[in-house]
This record gives C-alpha cells, sequence and structure tokens, in this order.
C-alpha cells in the first residue's frame, strides 16, 4: 500500500520547538518513504482552539520547507463523518449512551471500593453499559473489550495496555456535544488512507484506545512511531503553559537543526533549508527503514 503520513497539530498556538519535531519526524518518514504527507488542523476541541493558530502554523510549516502535499484539511469541517462513524457503532452495539456526570463515575467508584483514575482521568466503571435506565444521554462511550491490547512502535517497541482495566469505556462523544479526539483521529486518519502515523511520544497513551476504536469500525490499524519530546524547563513536556517560543519563522535552518538534534539526527545548520532538509531524510531513512 502506498505510504501516507500526516503532521495533526491542534491549533491551540503556534508552531514551538518541541510540535516542530513532530511535524519533521512525520515529514521526514513520508520523504524517506517516497510517501505523500498530509496536514490535518484538529480543531475539534472548539474551547482550546485559538483564532488565527491554524494559518500561522501552516505558515511555520511553509518557512521551514515542509509543504503538505495535499490541502490541509480542518476537522470541524468533518463533523457529519465522527457522527456516521458514531451512529454505526452505536447500532451495532458497539457504543453506548451514557448518562453519568463526573460525580456519579466518582460515587460509582467509591461504592465499589476502587477510586482509579489515569493521568487525572476517572476510570469508567460501566455504569450505563447495560441502558440507561430512563435517565438522559449525556455523553457517548466505545464498549471496550477485556484483555490486553499489544501493539510495538517502531522506535520504542512492544506495548501492553489493558485498556479495559486500566481505562474503561471511554468517551467518544462529549457531554458538550464535541466529538472526542480518539473518535475524530481514528475516522480521519482510516478516511485519509494514513499508513503510517509518526508523532509525539506524549500520545503513545493514546494509541491502545485508538487501535481498538479501528477494530470496532473494521479499518486498518497504521503502524506508529512516537517522536521523542521537548521537556520544559519544569521537565514536562514543552507547551505554551511552559513557556514555548512560537518558531522563529526567519531562522528556519536553525529550527530544523534543533528539531533534528531532538531525533536523534545531524545536519549542519548552516546549509540552506532544502539542503539541510535532505541531509535529514538520509539519516532518518538509515536509521527507520
Ligand atoms: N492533535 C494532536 C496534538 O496536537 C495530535 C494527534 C495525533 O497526531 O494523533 O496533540
Amino acid at each position: 500500500m502506498a505510504y501516507r503520513g500526516r503532521f495533526a497539530p491542534s491549533p491551540s498556538g503556534p508552531l514551538h520547538a518541541g510540535s516542530l519535531v513532530a511535524a519533521l519526524a512525520s515529514w521526514l518518514d513520508a520523504r524517506a518513504h517516497g510517501g505523500a504527507w498530509l496536514v490535518r488542523i484538529e480543531d475539534v476541541d472548539r474551547p482550546r482552539n485559538v483564532p488565527g493558530a491554524d494559518e500561522e502554523i501552516l505558515r511555520q510549516l511553509a518557512a521551514c520547507g515542509l509543504v503538505p502535499d495535499r490541502p490541509p484539511t480542518w476537522q470541524s469541517q468533518r463533523e457529519a463523518l465522527y457522527q456516521a462513524a458514531l451512529d454505526r457503532l452505536v447500532r451495532e452495539g458497539k457504543a453506548y449512551p451514557c448518562a453519568c456526570s463526573r460525580r456519579d463515575i466518582a460515587l460509582a467508584l467509591f461504592a465499589q471500593g476502587r477510586e482509579r483514575t489515569r493521568h487525572g482521568e476517572l476510570v469508567y466503571p460501566g455504569t450505563c453499559r447495560a441502558g440507561l435506565h430512563g435517565q438522559e444521554a449525556r455523553a457517548w462511550r466505545l464498549r471496550v473489550p477485556e484483555g490486553v491490547v499489544p501493539w510495538t512502535d517502531r522506535r520504542v517497541g512492544v506495548h501492553l495496555q489493558n485498556v479495559a482495566e486500566e481505562v474503561g469505556d471511554f468517551v467518544l462523544k462529549r457531554a458538550d456535544g464535541l466529538f472526542a479526539y480518539q473518535l475524530a483521529v481514528v475516522v480521519d486518519d482510516a478516511d485519509q488512507g494514513i499508513t503510517h502515523v509518526v508523532r509525539g511520544e506524549d500520545l503513545v497513551d493514546n494509541t491502545p484506545r485508538q487501535i481498538l476504536l479501528q477494530r470496532a469500525l473494521g479499518v486498518p490499524t497504521p503502524q506508529y512511531l512516537h517522536a521523542p519530546l521537548v521537556l520544559g524547563p519544569n521537565g514536562e513536556k514543552l507547551s505554551k503553559q511552559n513557556g514555548a517560543a512560537a518558531v522563529e519563522v526567519a531562522q528556519p535552518a536553525a529550527a530544523l537543526a534543533a528539531a533534528a538534534r531532538v531525533l536523534g539526527i545531524t545536519v549542519d545548520p548552516r546549509v540552506a533549508v532544502p539542503e539541510l532538509l535532505a541531509q535529514a531524510v538520509r539519516a532518518w531513512g538509515a536509521r527507520y527503514p
């Protein structure tokens, strides 16, 4: 199958040193494999969108020589697709409506004597699996099958996660009516024919959920490679919140050379952007054949 990769930024701010690493890694992998590289603006989580950040990101990418091979897409224009996928899952009994508030979930877990969380999220105890009992639907959840989901990352190797135990039935459409990242990303990767997902390591934990959703929807699982993160001064993933500066479009070679270094690739920062990128593609291709 022809290689197709993508970079899928959320427009919550301009590209910074950390998001440039993810952009560069996905672009390098596509180029090294003679594939196509797409850009998808992941703006489903409307409250987090910063007006103009999408156009700013595209301008920054272009300044760095990272130009998508197809016109970019915006998730906010694709919500009918997500709804159709959700409707199908519900029809097939693979997803279900849920009436629980956060408080209901906390109380149910407390009653079961197991206050479980993962990254601050409560593990859903399955209250509405058997129906709403006359209550009104707030959100929709995937009925997660029992068992461990094994998968292999091209950079960091084998991972195991028991999604049913560690996450529970996760949300596909939220109580505020917005589609969850998990559903949108899986529907889009499948609809756009993405064969290889290359993104930041902070998303590793989401991959087993996405694999389960792919199975539920009967679509292929792409190959995954999670790239190293740039850490901020507080040791957490670099973000606007911990002081990440926007990528300087006047100095693209310096920004790209720094991003390449994070990926373990050495390039000459004194050469022009096209030559720097060509060096990086050769080094990447040798590392991730
Ligand atoms: N939109 C996500 C983010 O910016 C990335 C999603 C993905 O690459 O799967 O963190």
